[in-house]
């Protein structure tokens, strides 16, 4: 699928896509006739089966639903610890990400945060992360 050199690091394209759409502040949802909001790469509604999906903006702040404080990660992310990761409300869609510019023991839920991408520590890998607004 892809035209890239073979030594390439692999994409998960649409994925990458959609991170790409939120580092440039203009993120996605997919949106179905029924108004069920996902997250691409879909074909379908994950909620109703419609593959009449949109690609609706995202909306630019979400609410912190909830959040936990991780002190022992997996290799992957071993010097980003510790470091909080929360589940946000976007109104049609919720996200997860990893929470900076606050503490991790200081993040709350109801917090008011904004997603933008940035590297983890460990690795670079990029990831999605939530900054309080
Ligand atoms: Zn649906």
């Amino acid at each position: 699928m892809s035209t890239h050199g073979a030594d390439e690091t692999p994409r998960d394209a649409g994925y990458d896509d959609w991170l790409d759409g939120i580092e440039a502040g203009e993120g996605i949802y997919l949106s179905c006739p029924n108004d069920h909001g996902s997250l691409p790469p879909r074909r379908v509604c994950p909620h109703c089966g419609s593959p009449e999906l949109t690609e609706e903006p995202l909306p630019g702040t979400g609410e912190i639903e909830s959040v936990t404080v991780v002190h022992v990660a997996a290799p992957s992310h071993a010097d980003d610890v510790p470091y909080a990761t929360a589940i946000a409300d976007f109104g049609p869609v919720r996200l997860t990400g990893m929470v900076r510019g606050v503490e991790p023991d200081a993040v709350e839920v109801g917090t008011t945060v904004a997603p933008t991408v940035e590297r983890t520590e460990t690795r670079d890998e990029r990831v999605l992360v939530f900054r309080p607004r």
